[in-house]
This record gives C-alpha cells, sequence and structure tokens, in this order.
C-alpha cells in the first residue's frame, strides 16, 4: 500500500494551502470547456479547504506556452466555471509570482479561492535557470512563498517533477490533495496488493512504447492477455503469419523474452487465438473471423475474435482484479471496436456483480471503455495518460515520492 501524507493528516484551518490541479482542460478556439473533468476532479479537495477553513490558492499549467506569456493559454477562461462549480466568486491573479501577485494573496480571507495564471509562462517551471529539462528552484520558491501548505492533487502530473511540483514540496510540507489519493488508493488495490487472483489486459497499437510496462506486469499478475496491435508481434515472433498486420518484426526477440520472462514468475500469458481481418484500415471495410493460420499475405488483423473473447471472459471470471490499458483492436474503426466492447462490457458486469474490481487508464483506454458504454461501471478509470503508464511500469513517480511518509518539515 502507498504510505503517503493525506489531507487528514493536516490542519489547514487559517492556512494559506497552495494546491497543484490540472487545469489543462480541453477548450474550443473560443476558449469555452468542452471537457470539464478535469474542473470537476478538483472539486472534493476545494470544497474540503473551505469547509475547513482554509485559504485556497489554486495553480496549474495550460498547453505548451514554452515559458513565454500567450494569451491563449490564459487560465483566466476557467474563473467563471470553476466559480459556477463552487458557488462562490473565484479570484484570479494575472501571474503565479510577483509582488502583485502577493498582494493578492494577502488580501485573501479563509475560505476564498485564487486560481493564479499558468505556471508555464514562466520558464523554470519546465526548465533550469541553465535552460536543460528540470525546474528552477528559484522560481519554485517564488511559488511556494505564497502557501504554507502544498497539496498536490493532480496525479495526471505525477510523473513529472516541475516547479510547481516537487520544486514547492521542498520548501513546503506536501500532502496529497482527494483526487490524488483516491487515485493512488485505487491504483494501489489494483496491483500493489490486489485481490487475487489479478489479471491484467494490455492492448494498443505497439509492443515498443509498452515493454518495460509488459516486463513489470508480468512480475506482478497472474494472467495477462495481450491484445491490439502489439499482439501482432507476439504472434509474429511464435510464428505466425501476419500477412500485412502492424507488427514490429525487429521486436520478436524482445516479446520472446518477455514470454519466457513470464513463464518463469508462473504469469499465464493469453494471446489471441482466433482474430479478424481485412484488407483496408478503414471503418466497415470487407473482413473474416480467422485462425491463427489462414491470415492471407495481403491482409490485416484489426481485431481479436469472438473465441478470444470467450477465452478472456473466462480469464475474467477466473479473476478478482483486472487492470487494463489499450483497446483490444482499431476499436475507432467499426467493427473492428466488437472484441473491446464485448471485453469491457463483460468486465463491467462482473463490477456490478459484486466479483470483480476492474481499474483502467491511459489514453485511449479511457475513450475505448466510454465507446463501449462500460466506463461507469469500472470500479475506477485513471484519466492520467503518462503517469498511469509510468505507474503500470513499476517506476516511481516524482509526484508522488514527495507525498512519501516522512517528511522533516511535516505539520507545520
Ligand atoms: P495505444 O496508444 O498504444 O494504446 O494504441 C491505441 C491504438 O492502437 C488505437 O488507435 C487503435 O486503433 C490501435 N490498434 C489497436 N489494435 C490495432 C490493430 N490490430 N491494428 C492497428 N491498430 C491497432
Amino acid at each position: 500500500m502507498v504510505d503517503f501524507r493525506r489531507l487528514e493528516d493536516v490542519d489547514v484551518a487559517g492556512k494559506r494551502v497552495l494546491v497543484r490541479v490540472d487545469f489543462n482542460v480541453p477548450c474550443d478556439d473560443a476558449g469555452n470547456v468542452t471537457d470539464d473533468t478535469r474542473l470537476r476532479a478538483a472539486l472534493p479537495t476545494i470544497n474540503y479547504l473551505r469547509g475547513h477553513g482554509a485559504i485556497t490558492i489554486l495553480m496549474s499549467h495550460f498547453g505548451r506556452p514554452d515559458g513565454k506569456r500567450e494569451s491563449g493559454a490564459s487560465l483566466m477562461k476557467l474563473v467563471r466555471p470553476l466559480s459556477e462549480f463552487l458557488h462562490n466568486e473565484v479570484a484570479f491573479a494575472p501571474d503565479c509570482i510577483g509582488a502583485a501577485t502577493k498582494k493578492a494573496v494577502a488580501q485573501l480571507q479563509d475560505r476564498d479561492v485564487l486560481l493564479l495564471e499558468n505556471t508555464r509562462f514562466h520558464p523554470g517551471e519546465t526548465q533550469t535557470a541553465d535552460g536543460a529539462m528540470g525546474f528552477d528552484p528559484a522560481f519554485a520558491k517564488q511559488l511556494s512563498d505564497l502557501g504554507e501548505i502544498f497539496v498536490h492533487d493532480a496525479f495526471s502530473v505525477a510523473h513529472r517533477a516541475q516547479a510547481s511540483t516537487s520544486g514547492v514540496a521542498a520548501d513546503l510540507p506536501a500532502y496529497a490533495g482527494l483526487a490524488m489519493e483516491r487515485e493512488l488508493d485505487h491504483l494501489s488495490q489494483a496491483l500493489d496488493v490486489p485481490r487475487r487472483p489479478v489479471m491484467g489486459l494490455v492492448g494498443g497499437a505497439k509492443v515498443s512504447s509498452k515493454i518495460d510496462l509488459l516486463e513489470n506486469l508480468v512480475n506482478k499478475l497472474d494472467k495477462l492477455a495481450i491484445g491490439g496491435g502489439m499482439a501482432n508481434t507476439f504472434l509474429a515472433a511464435l510464428g505466425h503469419n501476419v500477412g500485412a498486420s502492424l507488427c514490429e518484426h525487429d521486436l520478436k526477440p524482445t516479446a520472446l523474452t518477455i514470454l519466457e520472462n513470464a513463464k518463469q514468475v508462473n504469469c499465464e500469458i493469453l494471446l489471441p487465438i482466433d482474430v479478424v481481418v481485412a484488407k483496408q484500415f478503414r471503418a466497415g471495410a470487407a473482413h473474416r473471423v480467422c485462425g491463427l493460420d489462414q491470415v492471407a499475405d495481403d491482409e490485416m488483423i484489426l481485431d481479436a475474435g469472438p473465441m478470444t473473447v470467450n477465452a478472456l471472459a473466462d480469464a475474467i471470471d477466473a479473476s478478482q482484479t483486472l487492470v487494463w490499458n489499450g483497446p483490444l483492436g482499431a476499436f475507432e474503426l467499426t467493427p473492428f471496436d466488437t472484441a473491446t466492447v464485448e471485453a469491457a462490457k463483460y468486465a463491467a458486469k462482473r463490477v456490478v456483480q459484486g466479483k470483480l474490481i476492474a481499474v483502467a487508464g491511459g489514453g485511449d483506454t479511457v475513450s475505448a471503455l466510454k465507446h463501449a458504454g462500460a466506463a461507469d461501471d469500472f470500479t475506477f478509470i485513471s484519466t492520467a495518460g503518462g503517469a498511469f503508464l509510468q505507474w503500470m511500469e513499476g517506476k516511481p513517480l516524482p509526484g508522488v515520492e514527495i507525498l512519501k511518509k516522512p517528511q522533516i518539515k511535516d505539520r507545520p
């Protein structure tokens, strides 16, 4: 279990609490928020802080303005929607550091909320003073001078060590916000201390982007199902003709090593046993279901077949925990979404029956599960991309490390 400092461990009443949120929300050209998931995700922590009499100072990045002021990347557009969500006027500081910002902070009363301007308007957020990757501690100090306590509530940036995360945590006592806490508790429940048997389902385009992830998972799971384009590399490595399919032939030895490692640690690997093939990569393309050794040279494997889906359902039945990343086929193109949709629906059904804990995350996975209508029934879906994958790779996340006990400056 990840042991980290939580909000309940600190008295925030009357304190200036600097909260790192992820307000990098999708917006249209006119600056209207098109998906408010990330705004909503921050509400429990903000409401908690207000309810406990704290002064809340929010900081976030938005887009990639590369250390320069860029009007399109201003966070000002979020003041109105955020004020509406909180039923309370949110103040805005046109910079995240400097004398005017300090003055704005000094004027705040208990329960007030102030949103700072985009931290990435300053190069020190993501670069050292010499321009190398990292952050500038002097810039971080200017941020941390604004608060007395730091709360990290943006798991989606936990794989990065930046001024508004690791930099501020070096100066102030740091705690997980409620969204971060929820995320870490669920991820830990899925991989660190899972109810066994625990199964993984990893799909997506390429093995190359998920080698570390697969290597880590075989050591943690009882079963690992591999699907999507990346399964083709494994099938080819085992001597099957994958025709014109997406396949990283140069990674066949890596695939064999992963299979061999899995055998050593008793992790059962499930690969497709039948496939859906087509000659064109487009929605509605003529297609057929076939066995592994019946793929013609001009055909592409675009989805797993029905026998594979049945085998996955059996494996899900035999598991108490499921961790899912990546689609089982080219799910954006019907009917090559079928295996992903069927497997997702089946897993969701087992969760609803109380038989399964299902945790999913990472990029396309969220849209694939939403597309299947299964997202709401999963136990937990992480909207984080890179951070979720790095967690699945078993690598430490800087944004989580800073929250781990003990901390010298604990209890302000
Ligand atoms: P990833 O970002 O690695 O999770 O990959 C997701 C992408 O993999 C999606 O855009 C899918 O369309 C694609 N994909 C999954 N299976 C296949 C396949 N058999 N052939 C080609 N693309 C696939």
